[in-house]
């Protein structure tokens, strides 16, 4: 994993990684256009945007669906359209305004988060809510309404937008704010790109005078301590978890509490340096096992040698640990991963958490990442957002045939009936009849629809189409 890429590699991931994804040339082109999960593999037209002036006309003589699409983050179907056209928005992601006395940014929706640090950080201003990477654009952020470690004191990223523009497949435009055209704003906030095309858009960034994070990592043993440690510092702005799925017995649900809030002491504010690691190629399918995934996290939870440590650390490593190695999803080799990730309200949290942990280390399905962090109770503005008030789990999983997807169905089924919901941004498993109980809006929100767009999870999860 730290095998360190040729430069000529390295550049070529470099300009993917500042570009987009691989197809986004000039012109229209048949290309596959992965998510970050690497499944479902689909082929599609991709179609770059430059200019917020090239929608709707890039969709003259289309004849499937279209999709607005980012950076292609999302892990599942969710950023995908099977033989349908995807409108790549990395190209227009121009800076437009940016007042320090408010710290309200105006961008096109193309720009990257990373891009909005390079420029923020050194003139003393912060993300109000940062995803675990940062090489998402702004309006997939607003289109999945994406969640960070400071979910309890800052709600969703919608919170902090106070405005952007929709563009329709007709031309319409709507300027979109809590207070104008509310209705399209709660449906485009959370609403996975199907309202529309969001060309630019206003967010609210928070001052810093540092780019360190005064950091605490505290190991903890079961869902009590982790719930009382969450209690004794619900003062701190950030809060995550790793958490070790595959122990079982007395290291069961064991974990690292990790904290941060932005130091207070002036600072340096200089620019992140490039990332520097790239997993170089596919691995084999046999490289992650129960037992190579049991070694990581026992050499993960011991490398924290003391159960409490305090110390002072860089922004990037803190929230992006992952963005060190590029292209991190090549690990799980060619048939790609899938990710679970819940949400269950505080009633059955506990209860519903420690069940679905001994269903996963039971299945023996290895997973490394496993991340577990408390949702606060400010309510999101999107009408299809996923956080609620409780606990929030995820994990990866390797797609094993015959084995992966029964067991995605049997969790989903249990986070059903703990009254919990998974999030469609990492989605590419859940079922048509899961979906409606998780997201008992969906129907109203189906009327704020483009025609013309749709993606592969809203067919899946629907049976809708796109009518052209
Ligand atoms: C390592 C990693 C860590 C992550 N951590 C988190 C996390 O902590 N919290 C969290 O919430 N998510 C997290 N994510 C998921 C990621 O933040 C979201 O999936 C995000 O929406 C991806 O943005 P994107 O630019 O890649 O958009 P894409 O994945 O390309 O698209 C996402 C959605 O946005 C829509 N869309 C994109 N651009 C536009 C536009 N201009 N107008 C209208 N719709 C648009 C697309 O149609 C699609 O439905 C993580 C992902 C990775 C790979």
């Amino acid at each position: 994993m730290s095998t360190a890429p040729s430069p000529a590699l390295e550049k070529k991931l470099r300009v993917e990684e500042s570009q987009g994804q691989p197809g986004s040339g000039t012109s229209k082109s048949k290309a596959s256009f992965e998510s970050w999960g690497r499944y479902p593999n689909y082929s599609a037209n991709v179609i770059p945007l430059h200019w917020q002036s090239d929608f709707p006309a890039v969709t003259e003589g289309l004849h499937n669906g279209i999709l607005p699409v980012g950076m292609g983050r999302s892990y599942g179907d969710v950023c995908l359209l099977k033989d349908g056209n995807l409108l790549v928005t990395t190209g227009m992601n121009r800076l437009i305004s940016f007042d320090p006395e408010t710290g309200v940014l105006t961008a096109e929706s193309g720009i990257t988060l990373a891009q909005i640090l390079d420029f923020a950080v050194p003139r003393g201003f912060f993300l109000p809510v940062s995803p675990g990477t940062k090489y998402v654009t702004l309006g997939g952020a607003i289109a999945n309404d994406i969640h960070g470690k400071n979910h309890e004191m800052a709600a969703s990223f919608g919170n902090h937008v106070p405005s952007f523009e929709l563009v329709r497949s007709d031309g319409s435009r709507y300027i979109c704010s809590p207070t104008q055209n509310p209705d399209w704003f709660a449906a485009t906030v959370g609403g996975m790109g199907l309202t529309g095309l969001i060309t630019w858009a206003q967010l609210r960034l928070k001052p810093i005078v540092s780019r360190m994070i005064d950091y605490e990592g505290i190991q903890f043993h079961g869902i009590d301590e982790f719930l009382e440690l969450k209690k004794q510092y619900q003062h701190i702005e950030y809060t995550v978890s790793w958490l070790d799925c595959v122990s079982t017995g007395k290291n069961f649900a064991r974990g690292i509490f990790m904290i941060g809030d932005h130091s207070k002491v002036p600072d340096d504010l200089k620019p992140s340096p490039e990332p520097k690691l790239v997993f170089p190629f596919e691995a084999p399918g046999f490289a992650l096992n129960s037992m190579s995934v049991s070694a990581f996290n026992t050499l993960f939870f011991h490398k924290q040698m003391k159960p409490h440590v305090k110390t002072l650390q860089d922004y990037e490593p803190f929230f992006y640990p992952l963005d060190k190695v590029l292209h991190w999803n090549r690990m799980y080799g060619k048939r790609g991963l899938l990710q679970f990730q819940y949400a269950l309200p505080w009633e059955t949290a506990k209860e519903g958490t420690i069940a679905i942990l001994r269903e996963i280390a039971k299945s023996g399905l290895a997973s490394f990442l496993a991340v577990l962090k408390a949702f606060g109770d400010i309510p999101s503005l999107g009408m299809m957002s996923f956080p609620m008030p409780g606990i929030m789990f995820a994990l990866d999983f390797p797609i094993k045939p015959g084995i992966s997807f029964p067991l995605m169905e049997r969790l989903g089924d249990m986070t059903r009936d703990y009254g919990g919901r998974l999030y469609s941004a990492k989605d590419a498993a859940m079922t048509p009849e899961q979906f409606k109980v998780f997201y008992p809006n969906w129907q109203d929100f189906a009327r704020y629809r483009d025609p013309m767009i749709s993606s592969s999870y809203w067919e899946r999860v629907t049976g809708d189409q796109p009518s052209l």
